[in-house]
């Protein structure tokens, strides 16, 4: 491990995400910064690593039976070095300075891979909505707001949704940001309403997103997505719609999850019940195989990735899937893993896989439908318009066959042919830094 990565542990103690995440790309610029002197001798490394800004607040809002709670509330605005802050908010009772950091950091390359002009920042609050009624969820949102809105503009810092954030908790939010500031400025959040300047095909880009970046890593294989068996996990805005678009493709989906424990459906996920009992009811997964009869199971607590498959979509959250489940999916011969969430797979594991030549899809390329469809979205908000799901949905797969082929191209460029890691890394920090380095000591 370099000296600098010691230091930023010692500068940042007690954060192992934003340890694992600021590592897991220091590892992998070793070949940029031998053909490039200019970049380490601009400290250009040290530099993205500190956050531009680290907003950090208190949120005080009452329950339905008038007791006072005190949550945390942050926003760190990472980078701004290619537009304006852009990342979503997460809502978890995990929450904290160094998650937020962690997915602040990666959301910078991320963005960087979309090609379009958006800066990396991210959000939240240790607030947990499970089991909040709609009026609790609202007047945290409010409260969460009142703070915030201060640090948001469309040129400035736009965020969106993530864990426990979805189009309810969007439009709490601008609702209160509108009160405060007595403006109707859409393009300061996205995941709007589809009838308050929201865009058409942000709900399922990141899923789609994923498997379309899925699909063409196969492709690169001589393969695709028909016939094949899939397994995803979660059960939440990224799942449903990879699980939507991979059985679109032809897939045929067995599994997915939430904390309390995962399903597998023999017959392939019933995706009109599973969005009835998540989207609509907010309910639990162990409703789905009580209610879809004998081809489902629910297995309490377990590992989804025990279930063999052809391709595995984690869509869940960090570090669920470790070594240990990596073997197994490679003994179960899995020939593509793709990260729909961020960071799913810990370190050992993507060591595995990419030994054992799985086409491993990293987050911050595999993922990047979403945000970058938020940025169609604020493209559509400043030009007063209203795009077609077609049109929307268009550019998304033109943008993930855009980032596949960056990736595949720059991992080739440095010697690392197939290595998806590698080439999301590298492609996603130069742009930065080339910027970084035009706009002088900042
Ligand atoms: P949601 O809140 O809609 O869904 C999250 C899902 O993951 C739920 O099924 C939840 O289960 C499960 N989950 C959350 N935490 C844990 C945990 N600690 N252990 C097991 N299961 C867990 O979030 P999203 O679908 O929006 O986000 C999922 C992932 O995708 C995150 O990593 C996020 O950062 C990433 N992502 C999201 C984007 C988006 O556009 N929404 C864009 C890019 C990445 P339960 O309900 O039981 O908590």
């Amino acid at each position: 491990m370099s000296s600098f990565h010691h230091e930023l542990i010692r500068r940042n103690p007690g954060e192992p995400e934003f340890h694992q995440a600021t590592l897991e790309v220091l590892e992998t610029l070793a070949p940029v910064l031998a053909a490039r002197p200019e970049i380490a001798a601009a400290k250009l490394v040290e530099r993205i690593c500190e956050p531009e800004r680290q907003i950090m607040f208190r949120v005080p809002w009452q329950d339905d039976a008038g007791e006072i709670h005190i949550n945390r509330g942050f926003r760190v605005e990472f980078n701004s070095a290619l537009g304006p802050y852009k990342g979503g908010l997460r809502f978890h009772p995990s929450v904290n300075l160094g998650i937020v950091k962690f997915l602040g950091f990666e959301q910078i390359f991320k963005n960087a891979l979309t090609g379009l002009n958006i800066g990396g920042g991210k959000g939240g609050s240790d607030f947990d909505p499970h089991g909040r009624s709609d009026a609790e969820v609202m007047r945290f949102c409010q409260s969460f707001m009142t703070e915030l809105h201060r640090h948001l503009g469309e040129h400035t810092d736009v965020p969106a949704g993530d864990i426990g954030v979805g189009g309810r908790e969007i439009g709490f939010m601008f609702g209160q940001y509108r009160r405060i500031t007595n403006r109707w400025e859409a393009g300061i959040l996205t995941g709007k309403g589809l009838q308050w300047g929201g865009s058409h095909a942000r709900t399922e880009a990141t899923g789609y997103g994923n498997v379309l970046f899925t699909a063409e890593m196969l492709k690169q294989r001589g393969e695709d997505l028909d016939g094949q068996q899939v397994t995803v996990s979660g059960s939440g805005n990224v799942a449903i719609y990879t699980i939507e678009k991979a059985q679109a493709l032809g897939a045929n989906v067995l599994t997915c999850s939430d904390s309390g424990g995962y399903i597998v459906d023999e017959k392939g996920i019933d995706l009109a019940l599973l969005k009835e009992i998540k989207e609509v009811e907010r309910g639990r997964i162990s409703e789905y195989a009580e209610r879809r009869g004998a081809s489902a199971t629910y297995v309490p607590g377990g590992s989804v990735w025990d279930v063999p498959a052809d391709v595995a979509l984690p869509s869940a959250t960090q570090n669920e899937l470790d070594g240990d489940a990596a073997r197994t999916l490679v003994r179960a011969g899995v020939k593509a893993v793709s990260e729909g969430a961020n960071m799913p797979a810990t370190p050992e594991a993507v060591t595995v896989l990419r030994e054992a030549g799985v086409a491993f899809g990293p987050g911050k390329a595999a993922n990047a439908g979403g945000v970058a469809t938020s940025a169609l979205e604020m493209r559509q908000n400043s030009g007063r318009e209203s795009w077609t799901f077609e049109r929307a949905e268009g550019e998304l797969a033109e943008i993930m066959r855009g980032i596949h082929a960056t990736c595949f191209e720059t991992a080739e460029r440095y010697g690392a042919p197939g290595d998806y890691v590698v080439g999301a890394n590298i492609a996603g920090f130069e742009r930065v830094a080339d910027a970084m380095l035009e706009q002088g000591l900042i």
